[in-house]
């Protein structure tokens, strides 16, 4: 089974304002002369996308930017979004919720009604300005780990007008510690806080990494993914690393069925293998495309 656990989705109409020139300034960022080709994030291409790839599940993520940037759903109508598409390919998707958890007595409202409405997890979005361990989150915490919800954090760099400084890996570890029984994804391996991220991963049985974004790193200096996650699985163990796309962000880079085929095909180049490095086993491979996340998400 091949599970997607990072996936965003939008259709055109909602790349608008302040969540336009997010979009637009990622573009520009990874170098694409035409930001367009990422307006369409439609369920309806990812599940094309999806069958390409041999993917069978993906999560997708609803988005709360709005304390930091204009757009033209508020948060609950783009959780709204989400669970109507879920529920309209139960088969294929799963929900998490995005909520700003500076939202305080309303962010467990709305927790609530998402899980309600079918969502099965919780996004969080650090790099719209909050430290995930701020105390006056603690509430909320304690509700998400009541009602045994995963959480996706974002952890790492992002697009030009967000902040990094709240997304260091490290600031995901007294939640960690705090709530034992919270499961807690670190998107990205933290990229480039790659080594916080292993640290916090590999020291909490609660936190897990996955691998979206790292496309571009893929493709262009493959060693260096193969390092990364080679010392993640050293530190943290395999069953800690997730597939994830982050899709429709880097297709034009790497298409989803790409993306899949090369953690497949994984190999360890030689000059690795002097420094010590070994092969990925097809048992690992087939944990990180799949069994982990199942496990991790309750399928
Ligand atoms: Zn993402």
């Amino acid at each position: 089974m091949i599970i997607d656990a990072h996936c965003h989705i939008w259709d055109k109409s909602m790349v608008s304002g302040g969540f336009k020139r997010l979009i637009d300034d990622g573009a520009k960022q990874m170098g694409l002369s035409d930001p367009s080709t990422l307006y369409d994030g439609s369920a309806e291409r990812l599940i094309r996308e999806m069958e390409e790839a041999g993917i069978d599940k993906t999560v997708i993520l609803a988005l709360d930017g709005h304390i930091a940037f204009t757009a033209n759903l508020t948060y609950k109508d783009y959780n709204n979004y989400v669970a109507n598409i879920v529920n309209e390919y139960p088969d294929k998707f799963i929900g998490f919720a995005g909520i700003d958890p500076r939202r305080g007595k309303e962010a467990i409202q709305e927790l609530e009604r998402c899980l309600e409405l079918g969502l099965k997890g919780l996004k969080l979005w650090p790099l719209t300005g909050f430290y995930p361990d701020d105390l006056k989150f603690y509430p909320f915490y304690k509700r998400v780990q009541e009602l045994e919800i995963p959480v996706l954090m974002h952890t790492g760099s992002g697009p030009p007008n967000t902040y990094i400084k709240y997304c260091q890996p490290i600031y995901v570890d007294k939640v960690a510690i705090d709530f034992p029984d919270m499961k807690i994804i670190m998107a990205h391996m933290g990229d480039p806080f790659t080594n916080q991220a292993i640290s916090v991963a590999s020291k909490n049985f609660n936190v897990y990494l996955d691998i979206s974004a790292w496309e571009p790193v893929l493709k262009m200096v493959p060693a260096a993914f193969i390092q990364t996650l080679f010392q993640a699985k050293l530190a943290c163990g395999i069953d800690k690393i997730l597939f994830g796309s982050d899709w429709p962000l880097f297709t034009s880079i790497l298409s989803l069925k790409d993306w899949v085929k090369s953690i497949r095909k994984l190999k360890v180049p030689p000059a690795l293998k002097l420094m010590g490095l070994t092969d990925f086993t097809e048992e690992d491979k087939e944990k990180i495309l799949g069994l982990n996340a199942a496990k991790v998400l309750g399928l």
